[in-house]
């Protein structure tokens, strides 16, 4: 039986699951990938993790979360997810500020606060950056750079939530839930129009920012890099 996980812990669960609610291979070659970490450090806490009885490990170094494991990741999920909106919504903090934010306190809620905190941002069913509070819920996109010209779209999610291109975002003009049309795409930007004005960001940027689109191009899983959840406190 698991004893009780540390936040290092905590952020390697919130990680896999990252990886699996995308569709990526939960390894820890993604996660390494995804969290920015040396190889031997995410061998040692995949070992821990194990251990612990939160995840189990296939001959091919598949991972997989044991019941258990996945009803904490899927609890640290919902619980960052839920903080990033109570600050937006009820604390009145920029998007581009609350993750860090959320990094810190999702490893500190008891379930009464979590219930509050639930009942204060009503009907808010994602984090500000479009990713669903409760797991399953994800509505699937294709990535901003591969739609086309003239096609209407929906931003629907930022998937990476690092800092620094949080803030970028913020600072594009791009939001959640803005509707417009593709009005360039090129090797160095893509821009969107919609009633307000005239967004652009750079290309790799668009990769990580998924869309509902019409017409729209076939889905495509995103690349481990494209995840990275941004620089860590825990875990080096
Ligand atoms: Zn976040
Ligand atoms: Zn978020």
């Amino acid at each position: 039986m698991a004893t009780v996980a540390t936040p290092a812990e905590e952020e390697y669960l919130q990680t896999l699951f990252w990886l699996q609610e995308a569709g990526l291979a939960m390894t820890g070659a993604n996660i390494a990938r995804a969290m920015q970490l040396s190889a031997p450090t995410v061998h040692e806490m995949v070992g821990r993790l194990e251990r612990d009885g939160y995840i189990t490990r296939a001959d091919d170094k598949a991972i997989s979360f044991t019941p258990e494991g996945a009803e904490h990741a899927e609890g640290i999920v919902r619980r960052h997810r839920l903080i990033e909106r109570f600050l937006t919504d009820v604390l009145g903090i920029p998007w581009d500020e609350v993750h860090e934010e959320a990094e810190r306190l999702e490893h500190a809620m008891s379930p009464v606060l979590e219930e509050r905190m639930l009942a204060a941002i009503g009907d808010a069913r994602t984090c500000p950056h479009g990713h669903p509070i409760t797991a399953g819920r994800r509505i699937e996109g294709v990535p901003l750079a591969d739609v086309e010209t003239g096609a209407q779209v929906t931003i629907l999610r930022f998937e990476n939530e690092a800092e620094d291109l949080l803030r970028y975002l913020k600072g594009s003009g791009l939001e959640p839930g803005m509707a417009g049309t593709l009005a360039e795409t090129g090797d160095d930007e893509v821009v969107v129009e919609h009633p307000g004005g005239r967004v652009a960001v750079t290309r790799s940027v668009a990769e990580t920012v998924s869309v509902l689109a019409d017409p729209s191009p076939p889905p495509r899983v995103a690349l481990p890099a494209q995840l990275v959840l941004g620089e860590r406190p825990y875990g080096r």
